[in-house]
């Protein structure tokens, strides 16, 4: 007898599910984009023990006729495409014609089906694949499909399954997905009875994810403003710098109506929000992306949630472009809060008309030490009094200094012109608490500065200008030093010399893996630059390998800034302090430190008055 035998139709088809329905959570995905591809306004999904006994899909949809019914429940049919032109085209969220036929293989099965002005509809039942029975039909227009006891006839894979909490929880999360794909359509969500949530169609995305979770965090989204960038349409929400979560739950990136998983959409967003991201923590994204159909491939992976661009590094620069102008954009929200008139009148005297300067009654408690008398001729050269590293004028010019630079405080000359005045009503310093966090008033309310924070992202971005622009200054190592780099390590500096040089290290090969480093840059203090060559390697191959060239070495610098930035006890007197919140509202992601750590907490009126119990 020969080894070989075809497969019976049965066993065939329950291999063929095993691609497909992993879960109860990929039968309600696999349902609902049925019902979606089918027209419904109206999904209802009603599942028991997590999906587990029992899920049951009903829409409002276009509905079947009865040959259709059957037809449905065959492998490989499917209305949705015809040629194999067509799978470069795919606009519908099914396209395989396998869901049916698999989910009904596994499970017991109920279709009841009516095309909107049938006489009657179809009710079809199957049970691991076999019909049962076929008859007419009493239900209302549209389709409903019943899973029972799904993969009764698959022990090994029931075993797989997780605790029914675990099931329900994703059942929920991609009928969430799919909510937040198609806002205009109302979905309900039943769990043994339960409502898990009830979504009315709703007008707008905004309205949808406020509806699903909450008005907290839909305040804390910035709308994307509508770009095309290499034919990439992108829209939707994103989360304000220092929004993160420390899982990608939240990350949400549809392309082309589906919600997928990339790697090229995760690195993208990494890198559209750079610095304006924690380590290890991930955005908040509600991105919808659309692009040609043939830039596309969505036939990678039978559940479909994966997909391959055609050209990944247009998709990958798309989103950046549209983070960063999101980000960028939400700066002049943010300093409308410091905007004149910008501090609120007293209410005790409400009468007292708005446009009224304001005194500033704490400023003149500040104890001002006399400033410092310098011989004539000598000009401030550092424009930021209190940062604790001196940036040369002249950047370009290698300071012939050992390693550790250290500004004295800095000289003020005798009858300078001092610090141009804070405009007066955007904002007020109260004063500093523990050292380290400024207290200020502004338009909106209570404003926490971390005042080291503050100083990383000024001097970070100060960094970066003149990286684009004159390269950072390098500073001669009095003796260069060699080092030993393995041959990738060794590659990688070879294609990124010019790189290196931009930011202010100076490396010569010698060949066969020996390095000779001779300069580093100024504002690094290290006592071990070979192991600042290594750190640097290490970092920015990782920053390479997910990201554009221009953006490279910006992960480097907010370290090392960090390092130099005003240490948390540093004292500052009063002026000083007004120059660095001024400087920070001149940055471009003032709210966050390069690290990704907020910079600045705002504390609204309206919240000081729910806290006080004046508002509810
Ligand atoms: P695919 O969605 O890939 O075409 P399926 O097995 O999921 O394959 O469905 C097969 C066909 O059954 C679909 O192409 C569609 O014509 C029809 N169908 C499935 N579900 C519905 C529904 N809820 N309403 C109307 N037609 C449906
Ligand atoms: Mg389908």
């Amino acid at each position: 007898m020969s080894r070989i035998q075809l497969l019976s139709e049965e066993v065939a088809s329950q291999v063929a599910a095993g691609e497909v329905v992993e879960r109860p959570a990929s039968v309600v995905n696999e349902l609902v984009e049925n019902s979606l591809d089918a027209g419904a306004r109206r999904i209802e999904v009603m599942m028991r023990r997590g999906g587990i006994s029992l899920i049951r899909v009903v829409d409002d949809g276009c509905g079947m006729d009865r040959d259709d019914a059957l037809l449905c429940l065959e492998r490989h049919a499917t209305s949705k495409i015809r040629t194999g032109a067509d799978l470069a085209a795919i606009r519908t969220l099914g396209f395989r014609g396998e869901a049916l036929p698999s989910i009904a293989s596994v499970a017991r099965f109920r279709l009841s089906t009516r095309e909107r002005d049938a006489v009657a509809g179809t009710e079809i039942l199957v049970t691991g694949g076999k019909i049962d029975y076929v008859r007419d039909g009493g239900d209302a227009p549209g389709t409903q499909i019943e899973v029972r006891s799904l993969f009764f006839n698959l022990p090994a894979r029931r075993k797989f399954l997780r605790t029914e909490n675990t099931e329900a929880s994703h059942v929920e999360h991609t009928l969430q997905l799919q909510a937040l794909g198609h806002p205009e359509v109302g979905f309900v969500l039943l769990t043994d009875e339960r409502t898990v949530f009830q979504l009315p169609p709703a007008t707008n995305l905004r309205d949808r994810i406020r509806d699903l979770n909450g008005r907290a965090l839909a305040d804390e989204l910035l709308e994307v403003p509508e770009i095309a960038f290499h034919g990439i349409a992108i829209r939707g929400f994103i989360g304000k710098p220092g929004v993160s979560r420390s899982s990608r739950a939240q990350q949400i990136v549809f392309v082309n109506g589906r919600p997928v998983e990339n790697a090229t959409l995760n690195h993208g967003l990494r890198e559209g929000y750079h610095t304006a991201l924690m380590k290890g923590q991930y955005p908040v994204t509600f991105l919808f992306l659309e692009m040609d159909p043939a830039a596309v491939d969505v036939n990678v992976h039978p559940a479909k949630r994966e997909v391959r661009f055609r050209e990944p590094s247009a998709v990958r620069e798309a989103l950046v472009e549209a983070i960063q102008r999101t980000l960028e954009g939400d700066r002049a929200q943010w300093s409308g809060a410091f905007a004149a008139p910008g501090i609120r009148p007293d209410p005790s005297t409400p009468e007292e008309p708005a446009s009224q300067p304001l005194p500033l009654p704490g400023m003149a408690d500040f104890h001002t030490p006399p400033e410092p008398i310098l011989p004539a001729g000598l000009t401030q050269s550092f424009q930021a009094p209190y940062a604790s590293v001196e940036l040369p004028e002249d950047w370009s010019e290698p300071l012939q200094q050992p390693l550790a630079v250290v500004a004295p405080q800095p000289p003020v000359p005798a009858g300078a012109v001092p610090p141009e005045p804070a405009p007066k009503q955007r904002f007020r310093v109260l004063g500093v608490l523990g050292k380290l966090y400024v207290v200020m008033e502004n338009a909106g309310g209570l404003v926490l500065v971390d005042q080291h924070a503050a100083h990383e992202r000024i001097l970070f971005e100060e960094l970066r200008r003149r990286m684009e622009t004159l390269g950072v200054p390098s500073q001669r190592l009095l003796m260069p030093l060699t080092l030993q780099l393995g041959p990738r390590d060794s590659d990688w500096v070879e294609q990124n010399l010019e790189t290196l040089q931009k930011m202010g290290i100076g490396v010569e090969g010698f060949g066969s893996g020996t390095w000779k480093l001779d300069s580093v840059p100024q504002f690094v203090r290290s006592d071990e630059p070979q192991q600042l060559l290594r750190d640097v390697i290490d970092e920015l191959r990782e920053v390479s390998s997910q990201s554009s060239k221009l953006r490279l070495g910006e992960d480097v610098i907010a370290k090392t800034v960090c390092r130099h930035a005003v240490k948390a006890n540093d004292h500052l007197r009063e002026p000083e302090l007004i120059r660095l919140i001024e400087d920070l509202l001149q940055c471009d992601l003032p709210y966050c430190c390069p690290h990704g750590r907020p910079t600045m907490i705002q504390i609204s009126y309206l919240e000081l008055e729910k806290k006080f119990g004046r508002k509810v």
